[in-house]
This record gives structure tokens, C-alpha cells and sequence, in this order.
């Protein structure tokens, strides 16, 4: 709040603050020029400089954003120039590469231009940290948007935006593509690969960077798209040159990249060399870290503590009742829980199969993780984050503080933590299981396994010295694994796109899911099986399926998919045609009584 009031007066200089009174803070944060001057005649802001290093110290920074390194100013260049042809571009900068301070330098160029930016963010990377680093530069003139806002409070901000003094800036998360703008220029997308952009359920399931792209052309908008690990359609379209490329290949600061050493996990495990769930080599260098103060990231992709229980005797696993899913036990509340419907169970006590008591887990949580740290270096002070420990935005920022404020030693946590967060103490990252994520049937685990490792990795090496990154896998020899070793994105994008053009995967055709969903696992198997042939008949061998998804019941629904696998330049409007015409002819039937369809366009 200091710090904005003093950026909104324009105060140039160095200033430090006496502690003001909330009521007195509130009026001045209101206030315009007037209200600055009351409070230096009430005496409550001094400019002595001598006080400057007793008293909490805030800079003001007069609007001026920082100056740009070398790279940074040319890649900032090129981004202006690749606008004057192309009305998208991506920015392809590595981890720590300094992009959101080419974005500044891009807004401030925007609203000199007078007009209006919508900065958009996955909802997680939406730190206080950012906030306040463009507060310091925009102030009041930017508005921030995310989804813990009242109804009340996002009526405010549409009112807002739709009156003679709307925000200049908008930051916010992928609803405030559906705000009103009046004079919009530029529309940042960073973290543009984030899958957190498209809204799964419930409907409306849209894209944001879809819409993005719509609401920028209705504008007459640019569009910087940014990313570490850009999305394949996003490379493959700025390959075709339909969207500018500019990329920003130098870290900040000079510093190196993390190297990537892999641990053949497999291959330990038949020697009977695993220390537990850790490597030697992962062990060692979290030990010459802790001791030598620096701090450590493990990263495991899974929450609780083992992904399932199992009788020893009989080999019974506990299974919601609801949904076709093992379930996973969480020690820390001593229960079992569903991750697809949130539902609770006790423990049971005896095996209802064999009444046995002999419960063994299998596989491993981001709590095992904490326990085994916990085993080897009982000293070490650690912290989890992942859904359960940071569910409330709140926690989640709480977490960050007391880890970049070097409370804890050791972070454990799931893809949360590979979210564009700077922790200067990070020298060792470790990533416990990579392969999880490769082998889910989906024609973007590849993808996403390195974007992972990627973004997981760009979180060491931060401090100055460098830093290591330790990939414990069993599928050491997969393209995957390997491009994720050697940062090779570019060999990464060459094979995926071979694949999908081979398999007819986007971004050579779109893919639209179909889910017929009914309360009978019989009933859903038949009507999902009438909709494919009648889907056929329009579409031909377009259409996959159906098929039994991973999860082929939640909450008590059976769900039956089906893929349609479209051109690129289909009609989306004969395709809609074709789909509810499809759909009506279904539910005529006197068995789709109680059948439920809906579809996911482009899904993630
Ligand atoms: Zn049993
Ligand atoms: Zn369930």
C-alpha cells in the first residue's frame, strides 16, 4: 500500500515511512496529490536519507521501469518489430531468462500509446510476489482479477472497467478474458502452456488463450504469448510463421542453466543400490546442500502418502464406492481418500476380503517423501505443497514465504512448485518420478513430462554458484527423458510433431471428446456405443471409440468417451450441426432416459 500510494504521487526519490494508522492509510490510498501533501505536513512520511537504512525502506520508483539487460532490450525489440507483421507472437525465453521484465517494458509502451493491457496468469503463478513488482511500476492503474474474488468484488471491477476510469492494466487469471475493455492494445499470455488456462469442469469449458486470441482481434489487440516450454501448437504455428517468434536464450544475471544428471532408478533397483525412495547420488547432494545452507526442492507428482492400500494377505485394495479408482491414503488425517470425487473413508481395521490385518502401501506421496527426508536427515526442516497443504491461496503464498525466506530446508511438492517461483537458496532440485506422468495414455504425456522437468529444473540454479538437478526414472533411455536432460526442446517438439502428424493428433487436427455418461454401466456402454455409429455415419473413420476412460466411473456415473478426430479446417459450425443433430436423434430413443452427453473441444 505505501509503495503504491507513493508511485500514484509520482514521489521520485527514496522515501522511508513512520507506521500510519489503518484509517489514515485507507484516506490516502484514496486520495489523489492532496492527501500526499497532508501527510507530509502531518509529518508521517520523512525523506531523510539518513534514516534510510533504519527505517523499512520502500522505493519508489517514479513509474520508470527497470532498464533492461542487453538481451532482454533485444528481444524486447524484436517483439515490437515481429508486431508490426504478425498480431501474435511467441516469446520463447528459458527459466530465469528475465521475461517479466520485458512484459513491464512492453505494458509501459502500451500505455504510452494509451492503450489498455490484459495481463493474464495461470491462477497459481498469481503471487504477491508479481503483484507487488508491477504494482511498483503501475500502481493504481492496474487492477488485479482472480477466482477467490466475491460476486460483489467482480462486479466492481466490470463496472469498473466499463466507466470513464476503467484500469489500464488488467492482471488476472483466464476469466478476465470475459471482462469489458474499452482500448485494448496488448494482451500478455505468460505461462502460455499451462493447462490450467482451459477450464475442465464444470462447462463452460473454454480456453483461454483461445478467447485471448478472439478478444485481441475483436480489439485490434497484440498478443505475446511466453513461455519457458511453449506449447506444441504454439511452436508449430510460430514455425509456420503465423505467429511472430522471438526468443530470449541467455538466464538473467549470467546465470548457467542447471545440468541434468539422470538416475536410472531401474537399473539401482536390480543391484539393490536404492537408499529407499532416494538414489545415492540424489542423498549426497541434498546432504553437501543442507550443509552447506543451501536449500532443497523435491518434486513427486502425487499427493498423501501412498497411492493406495493392500492387503498383504489377499492382496484387497480399497476402492471408492462412488468412482473405479483406487484409494489413496493420507497418514498426516490417518484416512483414505477419492481424488476424483474428494470422498472420506476410514481405514478399515480388518480386510473385509480375507479379515486379515497385514495392510501394506504401495507407491509413494509427496508425506512418504517428508517422512524419508525426514529418515536421513532428521535435522532438516521441511515443508510440504500440494493440494492439501496449500488449498487456500493464503497457504499457498505462506508456503512460499517461509521457504524463500529460508524457514525450511526442504520443499516437497507436486507440480505447484514448478509454477515460475524464485528461490534464490535452491541448489539441488530433485525429481522422484518422472515416469508417472510419461506413461498416462495421452498423446501429450511426452509433452507435458518435459515441460515439467523443465519448469521443475529451472528452479535451481538460481543462486549464484549453479546448480544441480538429480532425475531419478526407470525410462532413463526414453527420447523424453533424454531431450529433458539436455534442455533440448527443439528435439523434444521434432519428435512429438512426427508422432502426432503420423497419428493425426493436434496441431494437425483438432480433437473433439465425446462423454456419454448414465447411472448403468450397461446402459452407458450401449448408448455411448449408438452414439459412435451414428457419429459415423457423419464423420466417418473420424471417430474413435468408445472407449472406457482411466477413470471409467466418477460418482457413481459410468462415462463412456469418444474421440472425433476433425481437420484443421473443418466448419466448427457444420461440426456443431452435425453433433446436436447426432445428439437429438440419441435421446429419442426410449432408452437414453437418464443418459447424459457433453462434449470437450480441444481438450488438454
Ligand atoms: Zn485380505
Ligand atoms: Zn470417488
Amino acid at each position: 500500500m505505501f509503495e503504491t500510494y507513493l508511485e500514484m504521487s509520482g514521489f521520485g526519490r527514496q522515501a522511508t515511512l513512520t507506521p500510519v494508522s489503518k484509517s489514515d492509510l485507507l484516506r490516502m490510498c484514496s486520495g489523489t496529490g492532496a492527501a500526499f501533501s497532508a501527510l507530509v505536513e502531518k509529518k508521517l512520511l520523512t525523506t531523510h536519507e539518513e534514516e534510510v537504512e533504519r527505517l523499512p525502506l520502500v522505493t519508489a520508483t517514479a513509474n520508470q521501469p527497470s532498464t533492461l539487460s542487453e538481451a532482454q532490450q533485444a528481444a524486447f525489440e524484436e517483439i515490437n518489430t515481429s508486431f508490426e507483421s504478425h498480431d501474435t507472437t511467441l516469446l520463447h525465453g528459458v527459466t530465469s531468462s528475465g521475461k517479466t521484465e520485458v512484459y513491464i517494458h512492453l505494458i509501459s509502451r502500451a500505455l504510452k500509446q494509451g492503450h489498455q493491457v490484459l495481463y493474464l496468469l495461470p491462477e497459481i503463478a498469481l503471487t504477491t510476489q508479481l503483484t507487488t513488482r508491477l504494482r511498483r511500476v503501475f500502481g493504481q492503474r492496474m487492477g488485479v482479477y482472480h477466482s477467490k474474488f466475491s460476486d460483489a468484488e467482480r462486479v466492481e471491477i466490470y463496472r469498473r472497467q466499463l466507466s470513464d476510469n476503467p484500469y489500464d492494466i488488467i492482471l488476472g487469471v483466464r476469466s478476465s478474458v470475459f471482462l469489458p475493455f474499452q482500448r485494448l492494445g496488448l494482451i500478455i499470455i505468460d505461462e502460455e502452456h499451462e493447462p490450467s488456462y482451459k477450464q475442465q469442469d464444470p462447462a463452460p469449458r473454454y480456453h483461454a488463450r483461445s478467447l485471448a486470441l478472439m478478444l485481441a482481434r475483436r480489439h485490434g489487440a497484440k498478443t505475446l504469448l511466453g513461455s519457458a516450454t511453449p506449447s506444441i501448437e504454439t511452436y508449430h504455428l510460430a514455425q509456420q510463421g503465423r505467429y511472430g517468434y522471438v526468443s530470449l536464450t541467455q538466464r538473467f544475471r549470467g546465470l548457467s542453466m542447471p545440468e541434468v544428471e539422470v538416475v536410472d532408478v531401474r537399473r539401482l533397483k536390480f543391484q539393490h543400490r536404492m537408499k529407499g525412495i532416494f538414489s545415492q547420488q540424489l542423498l549426497d547432494a541434498m546432504g553437501k546442500a543442507l550443509s552447506s545452507g543451501h536449500q532443497v526442492i523435491l518434486f513427486q507428482n502425487r499427493r498423501g502418502y501412498a497411492n493406495f492400500m493392500q492387503c498383504r494377505t489377499c492382496g484387497w485394495v480399497p476402492r471408492c464406492d462412488r468412482c473405479d479408482v483406487s484409494l489413496t491414503y493420507h497418514r498426516q488425517h490417518h484416512h483414505l481418500s477419492c481424488h476424483y470425487c474428494g470422498a472420506i473413508y476410514q481405514v478399515p481395521d480388518a480386510c473385509p476380503q480375507c479379515e486379515g490385518h497385514d495392510f501394506g502401501d504401495v507407491g509413494m506421496g509427496t508425506e512418504k517423501v517428508e517422512d524419508a527426508v525426514h529418515q536421513h536427515f532428521p535435522d532438516a526442516r521441511t515443508i510440504r505443497m500440494d493440494i492439501d497443504t496449500a488449498h487456500t491461496r493464503h497457504a499457498f503464498e505462506q508456503i512460499i514465504d517461509d521457504f524463500a525466506s529460508r524457514r525450511y530446508d526442504v520443499l516437497i511438492g507436486t507440480q505447484m512448485v514448478s509454477k515460475g517461483l524464485d528461490f534464490a537458496g535452491v541448489s539441488v532440485v530433485g525429481i522422484l518420478d518422472a515416469d508417472t506422468m510419461l506413461n498416462i495414455p495421452d498423446f501429450r504425456s511426452a509433452e507435458r513430462t518435459f515441460q515439467v522437468i523443465a519448469q521443475v529444473s529451472g528452479r535451481a540454479g538460481r543462486a549464484e554458484d549453479g546448480g544441480r538437478v538429480i532425475l531419478q526414472t526407470r525410462s532413463a533411455d526414453s527420447d523424453t527423458i533424454v531431450q529433458a536432460q539436455h534442455n533440448d526442446y527443439l528435439a523434444m517438439t521434432a519428435t512429438q510433431l512426427e508422432e502426432r502428424q503420423e497419428f493425426h493428433y493436434p496441431p494437425f487436427t483438432r480433437v473433439i471428446n465425446v462423454y456419454v455418461r448414465h447411472r448403468d454401466a450397461k446402459h452407458a456402454d450401449l448408448l455411448a456405443a449408438d452414439m459412435a455409429r451414428l457419429l459415423r455415419a457423419s464423420f466417418a473413420d473420424r471417430v474413435l471409440g468408445p472407449d472406457r476412460p482411466a477413470v471409467a466411473r466418477v460418482k457413481s456415473m459410468s462415462v463412456r468417451k469418444i474421440m472425433i478426430k476433425l481437420e484443421r479446417n473443418a466448419s466448427p459450425r457444420a461440426v456443431y450441426d452435425i453433433l446436436m443433430k447426432v445428439q437429438n436423434r440419441l435421446m429419442q430413443q426410449p432408452s437414453a432416459s437418464g443418459v447424459q452427453v457433453y462434449y470437450d473441444v480441444d481438450p488438454m
